[in-house]
This record gives C-alpha cells, structure tokens and sequence, in this order.
C-alpha cells in the first residue's frame, strides 16, 4: 500500500515538526501538496492518513490535498519553471515532456513528484469546540 507509507511519512514529519513547534489549539486540516507526477489515490491517502493518526495528537484531523504542477530545471541553459505538456483532445490528463521549452535539452525535475505538508488549519483553544461534523 503506496498511500499507507506515504502518509505514514508525513506523520513522522509532521509529529516532528510538532515536538519542535508545539501549537495552540487542536489541529484540525492539515494542507499536502501533491506533485502531479506522484500517483496516488487521495481517497486512499485520507484513508489512511485517519487510521494512522489514531491515538497521536493529530487524530481526528483531516487531509486537505492539492496538486501542485511540475517544475523543472535545464542544465543547459539555466531554464527554470514549468515543464511543457504534450496533450492531445482525449486525453484525460496532460503529460509533462521532460526536454526544455527554451533549447530542448533534458531537463531535471525540482517539484512535482512529492507530498509535502504546506500548512496547518489549528482550531484555537477559543475557537468553536471539537464537535461532530
Ligand atoms: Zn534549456
């Protein structure tokens, strides 16, 4: 199950982070950016990102996923951004090229094929109570 260990990483990043940087409140979202190039199914994720955080100070909170595009970086002339796509009508998804926009050299990808934490939602300690949604 490729969503069990990923979400069990972010877990470990994130009760790190945590031990670190205690917050006020109760965390109720936590914010992934998902690289477009990474497959997964974010049902699966949610899934098991709520039996993992059983029993840890995250439980009971809620992964909010958003696909971030690719970027990539040419070492030959230094280009830096968005890869292009090659999509053709019918296709359900647009596929990055890995050759630069710029002179066509193969590029490097710098984002687009990780889960990441962005941020936290925390429900403060004066905000609305922990109740049923
Ligand atoms: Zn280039």
């Amino acid at each position: 199950m490729h969503e069990y260990s990923l979400a069990h990483s972010l877990l470990e990043g994130l009760l790190e982070h945590l031990s670190a940087h205690p917050v006020e409140g109760r965390i109720v979202k936590v914010h992934v950016r998902q690289g477009e190039l990474l497959i997964l199914s974010q049902e699966a994720l949610k899934e098991a990102w709520r039996i993992l955080t059983e029993g840890t100070p995250v439980a009971g909170s809620e992964l909010e996923i958003e696909q971030v595009p690719v970027e990539v970086r040419c070492p030959g002339c230094g280009y830096q951004g968005d890869a292009r796509y090659l999509a053709e009508e019918g296709w359900h998804q647009a596929i990055p090229i890995l050759a630069c926009p710029e002179c066509g050299a193969q590029v490097e990808i710098v984002a687009g094929r990780d889960l990441a934490i962005d941020a936290l939602t925390v429900e403060g300690p004066s905000g609305p109570p922990a109740g049923q949604d």
